[in-house]
């Protein structure tokens, strides 16, 4: 266990043996009450890297010199520019390259890969996933059901945090689906809860659900970026992650795809099909007949847009460059000692999220003065989250967050209500 201190010094201490603490300087910061803001919320939008600037002047440049050859000439020819990020985006979930393609936005590749991964029958027409899902993933789900004929009351099985408890207990899902495996045809479950912070054991679910045949599928907008994935060793069958949470790809960024190995070579799996999906060495010979791409890379429909991936290039090689292994150390190390500066500070609050199954990101379960606190911390320029009814949330983000950041945090919540 680490011990830590509440006091300046020693957050100074932590920051100047941060091997990390460098990135911070890559990262453009808001202003927040007339000081540069101290962000907790890069999971829910992250920082502007400042290298976007650049990236995406060379392809306004590229544009501006080329046009339409631009899509063969310049710097990154635009007909492949999903390909410059396979590897990129591979590393930060874990997958092989091919497995993974960025395209769209999240609730898209949500639907699109539910047109190919729940494929209901009369008898196995059921989907297990958490209660309490991020809004969109249940509109996603309930919405697919009904498109099957099925009655989202009945089809859609959510597992509940046990009565006066806020997470979800491994041992209760593992049961649900055990219990339901007969009937359920997908198992859809987000890689960390959005609401609560709990990150899910994505293995021991998958290889649960694998043990009836069971389709498993997850969400991962607020792990990717933020917690080790390693999808293709785990198996999961497909998963789908937004580009401008943790992974800092600007508002309404791309999304990624991950699409395991096993269904690379699968033209026959049912799919929503586009052009750039089409094999690559044939797609402009314009004929009938769709044949799809190798891996991910199959379920593209449109061609890329360039700038909003370029965006996402940007920021990717900022990951590949730290590191996920040494991110996740350092956000295992900050969220301690966040936790450590809250618990010191602020007794009384409720940290709802489980010290062995998190992220970078602590929810806090506040009273009828949850809206103050928020307002308070704006007042000392720190940027937290709310979320309703009455949850705030900190992400102590590794790549931009100083351990001199948590400590200003405990200042602050010392002179709350005083
Ligand atoms: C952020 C988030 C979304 C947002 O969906 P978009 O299609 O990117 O707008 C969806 N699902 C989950 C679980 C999220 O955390």
């Amino acid at each position: 266990m680490n011990t830590f201190e509440n006091s300046e010094n020693f957050a100074n201490q932590l920051d100047e043996s941060d091997s990390l603490s460098h990135f911070r300087n890559e990262f453009l910061f808001p202003q927040l009450k007339g000081k540069q803001a101290i962000y907790l919320t890069g999971n829910s939008l992250g920082l502007q890297p400042k290298s976007v600037r650049d990236a995406l002047d060379v392809e306004l440049k590229d544009w501006e010199h080329f046009g339409v050859d631009g899509h063969f000439s310049g710097t990154n020819p635009w007909f492949h520019y999903h390909k410059f990020l396979n590897e990129k985006a591979a590393k930060i979930v874990g997958a092989l390259p091919h497995e993974v393609v960025v395209m769209n936005n999240l609730t898209v590749n949500l639907h699109l890969m539910m047109v190919s991964f729940y494929r209901p029958s009369k008898e196995k027409y059921k989907i297990i996933m958490e209660a309490g899902a991020f809004p969109s993933d249940q509109y996603a789900m309930e919405s697919q059901v009904r498109f099957h004929g099925f009655d989202p009351e009945d089809a859609i099985i959510e597992i509940a945090p046990r009565k006066g408890e806020h997470n979800l207990r491994m041992e209760d899902i593992l049961e649900t689906i055990d219990k339901n495996a007969d009937k359920t045809a997908l198992i859809m479950f987000s890689g960390v809860q959005y609401y609560t912070g709990q990150a899910f054991d994505i293995q021991k679910i998958t290889s649960k659900g694998h043990e009836y045949g069971i389709t498993v599928g997850f969400d991962l907008a607020h792990a990717a970026g933020n917690i080790l994935l390693d999808l293709h060793q785990w198996d999961v069958d497909f998963a789908v992650w937004c580009g401008y949470k943790y992974l800092n790809s600007g508002p309404g960024g791309v999304s990624g795809v991950f699409v395991h190995d096993r269904f690379a070579n699968r033209p026959d799996l049912p799919r929503f099909a586009g052009w750039w999906g089409h094999k690559e060495s044939e797609r402009f010979l314009m004929k009938k007949g769709y044949i799809p791409e190798f891996g991910a890379a199959g379920w593209q429909l449109s061609n890329a847009p360039v700038l909003t991936m370029a965006v996402h290039k940007a920021s990717l090689e900022i990951f590949n460059k730290a590191g996920m292994q040494a991110l996740v150390e350092k956000s295992k190390k900050i969220t301690s000692y966040l936790e450590y500066i809250l618990k010191s500070t602020a007794p009384e609050l409720n940290i709802i999220t489980p010290a062995l199954e998190r992220g970078s990101q602590l929810s806090i379960l506040t009273n009828d003065n949850g809206k103050k606190l928020f307002n308070h911390l704006e007042m000392n320029h720190i940027l937290a989250d709310w979320r309703e009814p009455n949850v705030i949330r900190m992400a102590p983000v590794p790549l931009y967050t100083s351990y001199k950041d948590v400590y200003c945090v405990g200042l602050a919540l010392s002179t709350f209500g005083k």
